[in-house]
């Protein structure tokens, strides 16, 4: 049997294992998705003896998406991005890959959005919203990075040379704006949102990562104003897919990945 597995702390929620474990059976794979807790000075251990264990791969959440990047060989996007969410445990190597980015472009792919040419505001300049700058930056999109700390959207904005702005840039900004991206908790377990409803319209798409709840104060506020939607959980599904195919080589089941998906969340939520 092939494991593989979610390290982090706390991974209690994870719908990883729900997803993978779609994936496998509907391929018929003899695999099996835990998830494993290790206290934060025991990441390099726990790395070495997943390695020993012969476990064939590892998705890596908050809070070791930076540290573990000294004990792999990153590929170009999580080197560049400076994070990896997915390692894969080959014969003489440890791979790291950053498949929250893919996930993001996936996510608006699937929906038929192109970011190239696009004006782009993009809220938030934390560890999900340089996976997606990221891609947005290569994808040649007009990039807004707003954020409630200044500096760090404009540490952000200098590593994906787009435009600097705090939270009350919003109402020049997301006018002008084609695509808009929460990056932020906000509206995580919570009734609000980061962007002033009134500043939203039907030229938009609107991309939530949050995906607790599915349907956001945002994202109502979007469909209300006629802006095309996308849910956090479609980033979250492709990033599972791509780390999917990384391990296996397969093309992923992504229909069984997404229904599993979505059906854990509605459980969460129930
Ligand atoms: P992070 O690195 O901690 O960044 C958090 C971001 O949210 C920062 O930009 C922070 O602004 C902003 N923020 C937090 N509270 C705020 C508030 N009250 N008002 C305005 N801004 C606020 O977290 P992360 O890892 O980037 O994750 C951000 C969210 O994305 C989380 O909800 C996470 O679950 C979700 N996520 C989803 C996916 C997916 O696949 N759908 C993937 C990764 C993450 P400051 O810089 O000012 O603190």
């Amino acid at each position: 049997m092939d494991v593989y597995g979610l390290i982090g702390n706390p991974v209690g929620h994870s719908l990883s294992p729900v997803m993978h474990e779609a994936a496998y059976d509907e391929l018929g794979l003899d695999a099996a998705y835990v998830t494993f807790e290790p206290a934060p000075d025991h990441l390099r251990t726990a790395i070495d003896g997943a390695a020993a264990l012969g476990i064939s791969g590892l998705n890596v959440t908050i809070p070791f998406k930076q540290d573990v990047l000294d004990q792999v060989l990153p590929d170009e996007t999580a080197a560049d991005i400076g994070a990896v969410n997915t390692i894969s445990f080959e014969d003489d190597r440890v791979r790291g890959y950053n498949t929250d980015a893919a996930g993001a472009r996936r996510a608006l792919s699937h929906h038929g959005v192109d970011p190239s040419g696009k004006q782009v505001v993009m809220v938030g300049a934390g560890g999900a919203a340089r996976a997606i700058g990221y891609v947005l930056a290569r994808a040649g999109s007009h990039l807004h990075v707003a954020n409630r700390t200044v500096e760090r959207a404009e540490e952000l904005a200098s590593f994906l040379d787009a435009s600097a702005h705090g939270l009350p840039a919003l109402p020049e900004l997301v006018p002008e704006a084609e695509i808009l991206i929460n990056a932020t908790s906000v509206g995580m377990e919570e009734d609000r949102t980061p962007v002033p409803p009134e500043l939203l319209h039907g030229d938009l798409t609107v991309m939530d990562i949050v995906y607790t709840p599915l349907e956001t104060t945002l994202l109502t506020a979007a469909e209300r104003a006629g802006a095309r939607t996308i849910d956090g959980a479609w980033m979250l599904l492709y990033q599972g897919v791509a780390a999917f195919e990384v391990w296996t080589g397969r093309t992923a089941p992504v229909d069984a990945m997404n229904r599993a998906l979505r059906s854990g969340l509605g459980e969460e939520r129930s």
